[in-house]
């Protein structure tokens, strides 16, 4: 089949709401770092396929794994049965979480895991009320869209869950009180104190959810402390904190998971993308006592606890462990962080570069000093790049997203870089027409 039939066939059956389109690449192969199109062309992929091949693409102990277990067992019901693979599985992550004295509960998406976290912080706190950031991204099921910052308009659409409140995320380059990076007063903080005096009930509202790290919203790193001082105020009434780890979980960011980079626990943390390492798994790890307070089947999907994804998973977690992958994703990271401003120096186009281990952005600008976002210029690189052979999607119209697999080669990962400030030099020297703006849509 021709490529272009494919993309035809494509929007003919696939609703625009199901998909996004970046560039025309129809893959059918892919290792590590790289895949190869339906016309033998090699991509190399700085995004993980989406923060999800944090081990890389059809890892070898992965694909091994999964062969050895569909063999055995695919699905036996994890509901009304046992199995052991969901058993080893959920232990081991409540082993490398963050959560204390954790329970856990499985799932299929992102999205599912942060309507669980919903349910089960209203049902222990015996709380509505839900708090969320501007901006931010949990998912596409009714209750993950309820609480996303992003896309009001799809919300204003469908309708929503009600009693959901926003603040705005400490995001110090483009500060919402517009203060300069180390020299405020933390405003952010002192508007969720101010919250609470006025609009909203504090003793009514059962959690407060967040990226510890917004990724959506174009790879945002909080200041340090920000997320002690925040926890202090929920702690003060009763507030559960959420960490929603779908995107910055499992090594991205150089530790299991991105809240142990700002000194709190959460009282649960959600997970999913890269844990099925490219299958459909996620959970829910929250404190005991919290995860106790729904009935029997309150939260629970027949395919859940699938012993072939739940053996993926296993595989995916022994890779990181015995490959050491979280100082790899921090060696690496700190390698393309000092390559990016050094680029940074070199093209005015580039505004920020930011991020922990292998979660980066570049903020694209018009004008340093206005930071108007370069929304066709983005469109340009990304389609430049795709020329170049280089798969890369941007954020917010404009922010870059750098988030290769932790296993990519070193060679590799500087001929990506390479091909990216190629595409920079080749926009900003005008050699993309803007014939290309028609062809990214993006997001
Ligand atoms: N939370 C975050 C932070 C995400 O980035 C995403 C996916 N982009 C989700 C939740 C939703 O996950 P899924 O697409 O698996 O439902």
């Amino acid at each position: 089949m021709k490529k272009e039939d494919v993309i035809e066939r494509y929007s003919k059956i696939f609703p625009k709401a199901s998909r996004v389109t970046y560039a025309p690449i129809v893959g059918i192969r892919a290792n590590n770092a790289r895949v190869w199109d339906i016309e033998g062309r090699e991509y190399i992929d700085f995004l993980s396929d989406a923060a999800v091949q944090n081990v890389g693409h059809n890892n070898e102990r992965v694909v091994k794994t999964i062969k050895e277990q569909v063999e055995r067992l695919i699905h036996f019901t994890f509901v009304y049965g046992f199995t052991l693979e969901p058993l080893l599985l959920a232990e081991k992550l409540a082993g490398i979480s963050p959560v204390e004295n954790p329970k856990v509960s499985l799932g299929l998406s992102g999205s599912d895991a942060n309507d669980g976290a919903i349910k089960f912080a209203r049902a222990y706190t015996k709380r509505r009320t839900l708090l969320s950031y501007l901006k931010s991204y949990y998912g596409c099921t009714y209750g993950a869209s309820s609480i996303t910052g992003l896309d009001f308009h799809v919300r204003a659409l469908v309708g929503e869950l009600s009693d959901v409140h926003y603040i705005p995320y400490p995001d110090c380059y483009r500060c919402p009180f517009g203060k300069e990076r180390g020299s405020c007063k933390m405003e952010c903080v002192e508007y969720l104190k101010a919250k609470f005096e006025g609009e909203v009930y504090a003793d009514g509202v059962a959690a407060l959810f967040a990226e510890p790290i917004q990724g959506d919203a174009g790879m945002v790193v909080p200041p340090e402390d920000y997320f002690r001082r925040i926890k202090k105020i929920l702690d003060e009434h009763g507030i559960l904190l959420v960490v929603d780890e779908v995107q910055s979980g499992l090594g991205r960011t150089g530790k299991w998971f991105a809240i142990e980079h700002f000194g709190v626990e959460p009282d649960i943390l959600t997970v999913a993308k890269p844990l099925g390492g490219g299958l459909p798994i996620s959970a829910v790890i929250g404190k005991a006592e919290i995860m106790d307070s729904l009935p029997s089947l309150g939260h629970a999907f027949t395919l859940s606890g699938n012993p072939l994804i739940s053996r993926a998973a296993l595989a995916v977690i022994e890779e990181i462990e015995e490959k050491d992958l979280l100082k790899r994703a921090k060696k690496l990271g700190d390698y393309i962080m000092r390559r990016l401003n050094k680029m940074k120096e070199e093209h005015q186009l580039i505004g920020d570069v930011r991020g922990k281990g292998l979660m980066i952005g570049i903020d694209l600008v018009k004008n340093r000093e206005t930071k108007e976002r370069a929304y066709d210029e983005a469109k340009k690189v990304i389609w430049r790049a795709y020329e170049l052979g280089l798969i890369l999607a941007f954020l917010q119209g404009n922010v870059l997203r750098i988030q290769p697999p932790l296993t990519v080669e070193e060679e590799i990962l500087e001929e990506g870089l390479n091909r990216l400030e190629q595409a920079i030099t080749d926009v900003e020297e005008g050699k993309v027409g803007d014939e290309v703006l028609q062809k990214v849509q993006g997001w």
